[in-house]
């Protein structure tokens, strides 16, 4: 049994089933790439995973340390371990970078608002921060802007990275971190998370281009059409993809489909 299964996942969005059965097996250290045309379902996916109250598991599982993911909200899940960077980042206006990551921090900690020794101290708090944000390029100004306020696409993917790096996740899920980022970033962002690479964390990361993956090698790669996986192997499926794009797959799912689902 791997570290991180998700088993047979259907999930449905305002009554329309998006994920038909989706089932991928991760262990810690390792990199899974999730590549599929848009409308996919690649963000249903990360969604689902993470527990947003608009997509509706109808039925599998998400196993986790002996827990199913599926019947814990979002911050038991992200107690437990798992991140995900959102294809779109929100603007928390009014909140600070600083503020916001020192927030999550300690409740990953565990830290209640009451014992202040298990808070992070300002010092800790620096010391954690300083080489991902050299990594990611960002000034120390970052720190003191509202989250994602004003940010390019570019920033905001960077940003999420560096939460990443401040919460030390053991499953994290990237959804399209590479999309809207320039070649400059793409190789800030690869490179900071080459370097969280490590057998205590697994990766799942979804993505539409194969670029991302020329810098983040993956050990296995799952092509997702129409809400299912339709294969899964090495880094040579990414390959394979970047010559033929995903129409020849396109056509094998809906081959596959009953006769009313296919629009
Ligand atoms: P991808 O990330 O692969 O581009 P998505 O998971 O975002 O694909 O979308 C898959 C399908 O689900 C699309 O048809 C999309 O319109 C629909 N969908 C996704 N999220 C929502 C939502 N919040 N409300 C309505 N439809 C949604
Ligand atoms: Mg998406």
């Amino acid at each position: 049994m791997a570290d991180f299964e998700i088993r047979n996942l259907h999930v449905s969005v305002e009554g329309r089933e998006i994920l038909r059965g989706v089932s991928l097996a991760l262990d810690k250290g390792e990199v899974h790439a999730v590549m599929g045309p848009n409308g996919s379902g690649k963000s249903t996916l990360s969604c689902a995973l993470m527990g947003h109250p608009s997509y509706e598991v109808t039925a599998g599982e998400i196993r986790f340390k002996g827990r199913n993911l599926v019947e814990l909200e979002p911050d038991e899940r992200a107690r437990l371990g798992v991140y995900l960077a959102f294809q779109y980042p929100t603007v928390v206006p009014g909140v600070t970078m600083a503020n916001f990551l020192r927030t999550a921090l300690n409740a990953r900690r565990g830290y209640d608002g009451k014992d202040k020794s298990r808070a992070i101290t300002p010092r800790e708090f620096r010391a954690l921060l300083k080489e991902p944000m050299q990594t990611l390029r960002m000034d120390d100004s970052f720190l003191s802007r509202y989250v994602n306020d004003g940010f390019s696409g570019g920033e905001k993917k960077r940003a999420e990275i560096l939460q990443m790096a401040a919460l030390v996740p053991e499953i994290a899920i990237l959804d399209e971190t590479d999309s809207g980022l320039d070649i400059d970033s793409i190789r800030y962002v690869s490179e900071a998370i080459n370097g969280m690479r490590g057998p205590n964390l697994g990766i799942l990361i979804i993505t539409h281009y194969s670029l991302i993956l020329q810098f983040i090698k993956p050990d296995y790669v799952h092509v997702l059409v129409n809400g299912q996986i339709v294969r899964s192997g090495g880094p040579e499926v990414a390959d394979a993809l970047e010559r033929t794009g995903y129409a020849e797959w396109a056509e094998e799912a809906a081959a596959g489909q009953p006769e009313e689902e296919v629009e």
